[in-house]
C-alpha cells in the first residue's frame, strides 16, 4: 500500500509539474496575471488626416517583431497574443483639435476617446493592453520622414533642431523626437495596460522602432520601470542602440516578474540577422551601399531588397545583391545610386531560409551635406 500511494503521489506531482511547470508571470510589483497577454493595437487617425497606404505592413512589422522578442526573452512562460484592428479608428477631433497643452492630456485624450468607443474587445483570461498607434505626433512641427521640424505650428519653443530626430554620433539614425509623446501606463485597479506610439515611433520603421513599440506596448503597460541603474535593455536606451533583437529585457525585472531562469539562445536567424548602410551618413551624390549579414550556417533561398524614397510612395524592388562571404559571415550587399540633397530612404529586407524562416529588417538613411 504505502508504494502504490507512493506511486499516486509521484504520479500526482508529475502531473501538477507538467500542467504547471512555472508559477504564473505577473505584472510588476502586482499580481495580475500576464501568463498570457492580450493586446489590441488601433490605428489612431485624426478626422482630417490620409492613413498612409501600408499602414498595416507598417504596424504589422513591429507586432512581429514584439512577438518574436517576447518569445525568446520569456521562453513561453508568458505568452504574448497580438491583434490588429483592420480599421483605422477616425478620431472626432482634425489634427488641429487635438489637445496641445500638455502630452499626458494629448495622450489621455486619445486613449480615452478610443476606450469609451467600445470598439475594442478583449481576449479572455489574459492580461489586457490597448495600444494606439497614433498616425500622429503631440507636436505638429516634426515631420517623420525628412525627421526634422519646420517650426510651423510646433508647441516647442525654437531653436527646432531640438526637434529633429534622434541621431547617434556615427550619423545613424534612431527613433524618437521630442515632438513625439508616446507613453504608456499599467493602470493597476482596472488591471489593464494603456499604451500609445506617437509617429515618430513607428511610421518610418527604422532601428529601434520595435524597440520603442515593445517598450510602451508591452513595458510599461505591465508596469514595467526605466531600469534603476539605467542601462541598454529594452526598458533603457535600447531604442537608441539597435533594433529589438540586440536588446533583452533586464534580468532583475525579468525575476520580478515572476519569470523562472531558463538559458535563452541568441543564435537564431530573428537574433543574428542585421542590416545597415555604408556610408552610414551617405553623400548626395554619391552611390551607397546597403548591406545584410547572417550567419554562413543559414542557408539563404531568398533575399530581397524593397525601399521607397518617399513615404507615400510604393516600395520598389529591382536591385540585385552580390554576396560575400568569410569563415563565419555571409553578406548581401546592394548599390544604391545617390540620394539627392536632403532625401531619404527607407528600406526592408526580407530573407527566407531553405527550412522556410523568414526575417524581415526595416532601416533608413538619410543624405548628408
Ligand atoms: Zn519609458
Amino acid at each position: 500500500m504505502i508504494s502504490r500511494s507512493f506511486f499516486l503521489l509521484i504520479t500526482l506531482l508529475f502531473v501538477v509539474a507538467t500542467l504547471h511547470p512555472y508559477a504564473d508571470m505577473h505584472t510588476y510589483e502586482n499580481t495580475d496575471s500576464v501568463k498570457t497577454i492580450n493586446v489590441q493595437v488601433v490605428y489612431y487617425l485624426p478626422k482630417d488626416a490620409k492613413p498612409l497606404p501600408d499602414w498595416q505592413d507598417r504596424i504589422n512589422y513591429h507586432i512581429k517583431r514584439a512577438q518574436t522578442f517576447h518569445r525568446r526573452e520569456f521562453q513561453g512562460q508568458s505568452k504574448l497574443t497580438i491583434q490588429l484592428t483592420q480599421q483605422p479608428f477616425v478620431s472626432n477631433r482634425t489634427k488641429d483639435e487635438m489637445p496641445k497643452d500638455e502630452v499626458n492630456n494629448f495622450f489621455w485624450f486619445i486613449i480615452n476617446e478610443v476606450t469609451e468607443s467600445n470598439t475594442v474587445q478583449f481576449a479572455k483570461n489574459a492580461f489586457p493592453i490597448l495600444l494606439v498607434m497614433s498616425d500622429h505626433n503631440f507636436s505638429p512641427g516634426y515631420d517623420d520622414w525628412s525627421r526634422v521640424c519646420s517650426g510651423e505650428g510646433c508647441l516647442f519653443d525654437a531653436p527646432h533642431e531640438q526637434c529633429k530626430g534622434h541621431v547617434r554620433h556615427d550619423g545613424d539614425h534612431r527613433p524618437g523626437s521630442r515632438c513625439g509623446g508616446a507613453r504608456a501606463v499599467y493602470w493597476a485597479e482596472k488591471h489593464q495596460g494603456f499604451g500609445l506610439v506617437t509617429a515618430d515611433g513607428w511610421r518610418v520603421p527604422i532601428k529601434g522602432t520595435d524597440c520603442v513599440f515593445y517598450h510602451e506596448g508591452i513595458g510599461h503597460s505591465i508596469g514595467l520601470p526605466h531600469p534603476e541603474p539605467n542601462d541598454d535593455s529594452v526598458m533603457g536606451t535600447a531604442q537608441y542602440v539597435d533594433a529589438i533583437h540586440q536588446t533583452r529585457v533586464n534580468e532583475e525585472q525579468k525575476r520580478k516578474l515572476g519569470w523562472e531562469e531558463v538559458e535563452i539562445n541568441r543564435d537564431d536567424l530573428f537574433s543574428t540577422f542585421s542590416v545597415t548602410h555604408e556610408p552610414l551618413t551617405p553623400l548626395p551624390d554619391t552611390p551607397f551601399t546597403i548591406q545584410a549579414k547572417l550567419p554562413k550556417r543559414f542557408s539563404v533561398q531568398t533575399i530581397v531588397l524593397e525601399y521607397q524614397a518617399d513615404l507615400w510612395s510604393e516600395m520598389e524592388s529591382n536591385l540585385e545583391p552580390k554576396m560575400k562571404r568569410d569563415e563565419e559571415w555571409q553578406t548581401f550587399e546592394w548599390e544604391y545610386p545617390g540620394l539627392g540633397a536632403g532625401k531619404s530612404l527607407g528600406y526592408k529586407i526580407h530573407v527566407t531560409l531553405d527550412d522556410g524562416t523568414k526575417e524581415t529588417l526595416w532601416h533608413y538613411a538619410k543624405a548628408g551635406n
